[in-house]
């Protein structure tokens, strides 16, 4: 949520889609940052942003101020600069639909991609319960980069090409080159998954081992 203490969307979208409602979300001149809200159970048992569910221990990352904590949620929202009043609202309209399994405003865990990412064991849907139980526990979320869509344009056999033609013994793969899913995120794995099937290519390419296309 954002610091007014309101959802801004579905937040089991892939890390793509949330960043960019994110940034649509974000009042002009304000920096994007949103706060991921748990209870210390969900935290226990799934752990939240970097910190490792239970038996590792919880008390480094809120030493450290990396997860911000409450007794109520009115509490957590000062510890975060979140509007206390804003944050309470959106628990309690979250937390009436949730035992349900239920999310009207933005329709979490209704999609194969967001069920992958829930709970299979947690009924009846794998990506929404109650937020309802002290303490609560917050983890900001901001924007950053992992890798880029663009690249070196390049063929089927990862040459780099120049207006049009391969550069001879000039091979791209991975962050280089210009990547195959043309700026979408189908899912995880796009990026890795490219790099090695056509760092393969390259390889039997360049030892002239490719077998042509059929
Ligand atoms: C946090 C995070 C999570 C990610 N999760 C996923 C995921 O789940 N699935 C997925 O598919 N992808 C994921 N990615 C993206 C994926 O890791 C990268 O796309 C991939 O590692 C790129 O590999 P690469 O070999 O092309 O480039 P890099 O891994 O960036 O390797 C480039 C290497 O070149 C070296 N180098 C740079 N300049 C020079 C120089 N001048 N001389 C010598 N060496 C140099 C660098 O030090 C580096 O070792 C993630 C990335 C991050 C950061």
């Amino acid at each position: 949520m954002l610091a007014n203490g309101q959802r801004f969307c579905n937040e089991g979208l892939g890390y793509h889609d949330f960043v960019t409602a994110l940034l649509e979300a974000t009042p002009p001149g304000q920096p994007p940052v949103a706060w991921l809200i748990a209870t210390r159970a969900f935290q226990r048992r799934y752990g939240l942003g970097i910190s490792r569910p239970f038996p590792v221990p919880l008390r480094p990352w809120l030493r450290s101020g990396y997860l911000a904590s409450g007794p109520t949620p009115e509490a957590l929202a000062a510890a975060c600069g979140i509007d206390p009043a804003g944050l309470r609202a959106t628990l309690d309209g979250w937390n009436r639909h949730a035992a349900t399994g239920d999310d009207p405003a933005f329709h979490r865990g209704t999609t194969p991609y967001m069920r992958l990412q829930g709970d299979a064991a947690h009924r009846p849907n794998p990506c929404v319960a109650p937020i309802d139980r002290p303490p609560y526990l917050a983890v900001k979320v901001i924007p950053g980069s992992f890798g880029t869509f663009a690249g070196l344009e390049t063929d089927a056999a990862a040459r780099v090409l120049r207006d049009g033609s391969p550069i001879p013994g000039l091979y791209a793969v991975g962050a280089d080159m210009a990547s195959v899913m043309g700026g979408f995120y189908p899912a995880g794995g796009i990026n890795l998954g490219p790099a090695l099937t056509f760092g393969h290519i390259a390889g039997l390419h360049a030892a002239d081992r490719l077998e042509p296309a059929p």
